[in-house]
């Protein structure tokens, strides 16, 4: 059995089935991630580049339905969530970026409209067939920061060479203090 996540089917025969994929795929599995992904890692020294950036796990669900009652409109629901390797701006050091997405796409032919789902994005397909590793590729890159950066400042070069210093200049102060609190 092949994986359905490289299946190619009309969008209404994935809501029909009720079709639920569980995601649980190497980052070297998709197309157009890896590609991004290195792009960015490109900017690091040779020695600094993550081992096994390729492996990294993309997780999830993607689960098919309709959207409403006539089952007209086909829709997916989706949850992903993934752990890259990317630079952070800041300081140009490797870091691992956490990515999480969760969504539901109205599954419309081009220049579809649907009414009364103001809470839904679209999906637009060029094609008769959709092909749910594409969705998941986009939602991803979709998920990507503009410019990837440290979350935690601890972590960051950049922001703990800050910290030091303001620490070097609070320090006279604080031991003054410690004095004064003695006497
Ligand atoms: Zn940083």
């Amino acid at each position: 059995m092949g994986n359905p996540l490289r299946d190619r089917r009309a969008a209404a025969e994935w809501a029909a089935d009720r079709q639920v994929i569980e995601i649980a795929e190497k980052l070297s599995s998709f197309e157009r991630l890896p590609s991004i992904v290195e792009a960015d890692l490109a900017a690091l020294d040779a020695d600094k580049m993550p081992l096994g950036w390729r492996d990294s796990i993309v997780v999830g669900e993607l689960a098919f339905g309709f959207a409403d009652a006539q089952r007209k409109v086909p829709v997916v629901r989706c949850k992903l969530t993934a752990t890259v390797d990317a630079v952070c701006q800041r300081c140009l050091e490797p870091f691992r970026l956490a990515l999480e997405t969760e969504s539901s796409l109205l599954l419309l032919a081009l220049d579809e409209t649907a009414e009364g789902y103001e809470d839904h994005e679209v999906w637009e397909m060029e094609e008769n067939t959709l092909r749910p590793q594409d969705i998941v590729e986009e939602l991803l890159i979709m998920a990507l920061p503009l410019s990837a950066r440290h979350v935690d400042s601890a972590s960051c070069k950049a922001l703990s060479a800050v910290a030091d210093e303001q620490e070097e200049m609070t320090k006279p102060f604080a031991a003054l203090r410690a004095q004064m609190l003695k006497d």
